[in-house]
């Protein structure tokens, strides 16, 4: 491996669930539900087997995919969308945050975006040959992340060329607040730039949320500069298939096409058919994936807390985040490589996904995406931590 490729070793999640198998500990690392999207879908991608949808589909995806996302934006978050020209299918979320940096950067083109963040932006900056410009979340006296204003405002300057924001936050579980989308959607008409907003958990946002689920791309001069990503991975709990979108202007999303058309052209045509399916479902099928999935949250919470971690607010996501001081704990990286010994869990260290290492020092993920009896089990092997 050679160049700008080279800082960047095996990611977190390998690590951590090889380590999973490795000492058959209960794995709370990687980001995956272990139960099955809804059966309709399921059925809907055996029909397409069977019946011959096994051939490259059309570069943008298949037109009843593309009219499914467009209708699903509508109905949710009232945006807008032409299927034909405003709407790219991807292979999973990861392909279009990609794609989208390299259509829209020059190399030396700086990326705004908030630390912690979701492991794949930094190489993917990296890829384009752009450099990425931090701004940390950290943890109020509430537990709540929250970030500088006078940094974030400091991270622009004249090279910036677009922000990269994720809400729901991944591995935080921070809900970006309206007045903090009013102040990042600001900056980026101020010095014009573009903004690609990662929303794969769009439909993860807990009912005792302090903040609803606003994304960027609706608040006042954001439509025509942001490029809006999807994963029906997360929503439908099928990560495996890699199933993901971008929606924006034309412009955009035929720029995000251009360089798709050289990373994997078209992918998983017999499972888009399925999806389309999917994102059809009625209301209740999504109210229904969020509550299943707070009451898990609560679950794996209380263990944590009874268990003696701290455990911080986790307002959306998979994920919750516990400070492991109280436990003796001062790196996440050794507590989580020890953990599976000491007491069969497996969980992610949230410092790997900081430039600045320091300020997650203390902090561990743990994801809840588990049937009700993985998270107790897990539950009863932390207490004998304590
Ligand atoms: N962004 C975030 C914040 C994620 O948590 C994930 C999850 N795995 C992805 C992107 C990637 O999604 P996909 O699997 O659809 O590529
Ligand atoms: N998004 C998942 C997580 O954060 C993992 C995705 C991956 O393994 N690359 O755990």
């Amino acid at each position: 491996l050679v160049g700008r490729m080279r800082p960047f070793g095996t990611t977190i999640f390998t690590e951590m669930s090889a380590l999973a198998v490795r000492t058959g500990a209960v794995n709370l690392g990687q980001g995956f539900p272990d139960t099955d999207g809804p059966p309709e879908m399921l059925a809907a991608a055996h029909q397409a087997l069977r019946s011959g949808a096994n051939q490259y589909p059309p570069l943008p995806g298949i037109p009843a995919l593309r009219a499914a996302i467009a209708a699903h934006e509508q109905r949710f978050w009232e945006l807008t969308r032409d299927p034909d020209t405003e709407v790219a299918v991807t292979a999973g979320a990861t392909e279009a945050i990609a794609a989208s940096i390299l259509a829209l950067c020059e190399a030396g083109d700086e990326v705004v975006c908030f630390e912690p963040y979701y492991d794949s932006y930094a190489a993917s900056i990296t890829l384009a040959g752009a450099v990425r410009r931090p701004v940390t979340l950290r943890p109020g006296a509430d537990g709540r992340y929250r970030f500088d204003e006078g940094e974030l405002r400091a991270a622009f300057g004249p090279r910036t060329r677009l922000v990269l924001l994720n809400s729901p936050h991944n591995p935080t579980g921070k809900v970006f607040t309206a007045a903090e989308l009013t102040l990042i959607a600001s900056l980026c008409r101020e010095h014009d730039v573009y903004a690609v907003t990662d929303e794969v958990y769009e439909h993860l946002v807990f009912t005792d949320a302090t903040a609803p689920h606003i994304p960027l791309a609706t608040l006042p001069g954001m439509r025509e500069r942001t490029i809006r990503i999807s994963s029906a991975g997360k929503t439908f709990s099928c990560t495996g298939w890699k199933v993901g979108w971008a929606t924006g202007p034309a412009p955009l999303v035929s720029a995000l096409l251009r360089v798709k058309q050289f990373l994997t052209f078209v992918n998983a045509g017999p499972l888009q058919p399925a999806v389309a399916v999917a994102l059809a479902l009625p209301d209740s099928y999504f109210a229904q994936f969020r509550d299943g999935l707070q009451r898990r949250r609560d679950r794996l919470v209380a263990g944590l807390a009874d268990a003696g971690f701290a455990v911080l607010p986790a307002e959306g996501t998979y994920f919750v985040t516990t400070d492991i001081t109280g436990l003796g704990g001062s790196d996440g990286v050794e507590f989580c490589r020890s953990l599976p010994e000491r007491c069969g869990v497996v969980a992610v260290p949230t410092q790997v996904f900081y430039d600045h290492q320091e300020e997650g020092r203390r902090l561990v993920r743990f994801a809840f995406c588990k049937r009700e009896e993985v998270i107790d089990e897990a539950a009863r092997r932390l207490r004998t931590l304590a």
